[in-house]
């Protein structure tokens, strides 16, 4: 019996993550399901802002041949993302090319095209347990056609986002000594409310023509942020969210409601959808990977934690994932060695961004808005600058433009100093992150000194 498998690969969740993932193993010929607790036709949609970056699509592009958005997947192009501070109008542009998509129609066809190579999809089923046996996970319990059953495969794929229905049962032993924790710690998660609204005729078009707009202001706690991305000329996907651990705040909705105001009397729009859900915003796991089965997406936590960016990341970590457990089965390989190496491409490629975008998310945090303001206001950070901090990445200055931006932000000198000790901190765990271990045998001292680095206790 224990050598008896149902199928190769059981992915758990048909969002983009396990979508990506699905399509990549099939493609090498192995055998795949998916288990989605969604009926068919809704595998795929997603209280969500609807923004994805276009490098991520590329990528699918170029190493599966799966098409970018098109057609009516694709609500708006987008070209710009904005970053205003107290004020929708004062704001630092940035080029980000990608798009405001439809979730549903875009998820769909990725559906589509995992059945057509042969993956099984089973819609209407929730995934309730997992199989462990003799240390590794081997397989699901999942409620489908009306009855529980055991599913067994060698490799289990969680994808269930925020969900996680796989990681939430996994025993301490398979977790790397709590490297993959069970539980978010609250400000670690953001609750979000969303509506997507059309514009009655006297107030279109909007003036948010392909851009996205992150607006960081007083009564949203900082990381937490309002955003407005446009859905075209008369639709606009509006929302906001902050961390879960901000206890005595309003409602979400009041909020929203207050802020909308702001920008469109009540009767100026009609609600095309409402909603909420959960953004797990933290940097990666230190290890997405288990005996038997991996982390992809929201339930590894891949979401960018300033932007909180995460479609994207949850299609690239199911390429990545499903290219390290094919290698594996080609090999007939079934523990966590044998795909580490998704570990180390999610380090290398989002685990550096996200890690420094967490230590930005704590900068923005102890400054404030008003200091953001004010630093965007005094010109003394650059349209660029954001650019590279927004995106987790350092910002290179010579001496003269140093002393040049030091004048300029007298006298509140402060908020400077610490942005250049943050600077520093961004180099060293850049590092850190490029040299995470090659082997399962680095993985505690690697953590103990990336905390030690970044005063974090994952
Ligand atoms: C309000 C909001 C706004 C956001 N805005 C943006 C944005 O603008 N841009 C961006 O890039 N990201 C955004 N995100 C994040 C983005 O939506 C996620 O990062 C992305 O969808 C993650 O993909 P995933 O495949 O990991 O999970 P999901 O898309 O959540 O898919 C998980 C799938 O698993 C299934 N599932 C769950 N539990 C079970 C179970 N027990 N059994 C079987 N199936 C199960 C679900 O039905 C679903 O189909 C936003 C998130 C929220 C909540």
């Amino acid at each position: 019996m224990k050598d008896e498998f149902d199928y190769d690969v059981v992915v758990v969740g048909g969002g983009p993550a396990g979508s990506i993932t699905a399509y990549t193993i099939a493609k090498e010929g192995f055998h795949v399901a998916i288990f989605d607790k969604k009926k068919k036709e809704l595998i795929g949609d997603k209280t969500c802002g609807d923004a994805l970056d276009r490098a991520s699509v590329i990528l699918l592009k170029n190493q599966l041949g799966i098409e970018e958005p098109y057609g009516e997947e694709v609500s708006d192009p987008i070209s710009k993302m904005s970053i205003a501070a107290n004020d929708i109008d004062t704001k630092a542009t940035l080029t980000a090319p990608g798009y405001v998509v439809d979730r549903l129609t875009y998820g769909q066809r990725l559906i589509r095209l995992c059945e057509e190579i042969g993956v099984e999809i089973f819609p209407n089923s929730p995934v309730r347990g997992i199989l462990v046996e003799d240390n590794f996970v081997s397989g699901i319990k999942v409620y489908t056609n009306g009855e529980l059953k055991s599913v067994r495969a060698k490799f289990t794929v969680d994808a269930s986002g925020s969900f996680a229905a796989v990681r939430k049962h996994l025993p301490s032993h398979l977790r790397w000594n709590d490297a993959i924790q069970v539980d978010l710690d609250p400000d670690m998660v953001w609750p979000t409310y969303r509506e997507i609204i059309e514009l009655k005729e006297n107030f279109t078009p909007h003036r948010w023509n392909n851009e996205i707009v992150l607006l960081y202001e007083k009564t949203i706690p900082i990381p937490g942020y309002f955003w407005i991305f446009s859905k075209g000329p008369n639709r606009l996907n509006v929302g906001l969210g902050w961390l879960k651990s901000e206890n005595d705040m309003p409602s979400l909705k009041e909020t929203y409601l207050n802020h909308m105001k702001r920008y469109y009397p009540e009767d100026a729009y009609d609600v095309i959808k409402s909603g909420g859900g959960q953004i797990p915003i933290r940097p990666p796991f230190d290890s997405l990977v288990f005996n038997g089965g991996a982390l992809v997406g929201d339930a590894g936590c891949l979401v960018h934690p300033t932007t909180a960016e995460g479609h994207g990341p949850a299609l690239e970590s199911g390429l990545y994932c499903g290219q390290a457990i094919s290698k594996a089965l080609k090999e007939e390989k079934r523990d966590a060695e044998s795909i580490w190496e998704y570990n180390v491409k999610i380090m290398h490629h989002l685990g550096e961004k996200h890690a420094n975008a967490l230590l930005i998310r704590q900068y923005l945090e102890k400054v404030g808005s008003d200091s953001l303001e004010f630093l965007i206001k005094r010109r003394f950070l650059t349209d660029e600058d954001l650019d590279q901090l927004v995106r987790g990445l350092a910002i290179e200055l010579s001496m003269t433009e140093k002393f040049r931006r030091l004048f300029r932000a007298f006298p509140r000198w402060k908020p400077v100093f610490m942005l250049v000790n943050l600077l520093r901190k961004v180099e060293k765990v850049k590092f850190l992150y490029h040299n995470y271990p090659h082997s399962p045998d680095g993985l505690q001292l690697w953590r103990e000194k990336r905390n030690r680095t970044t005063g974090w206790n994952f």
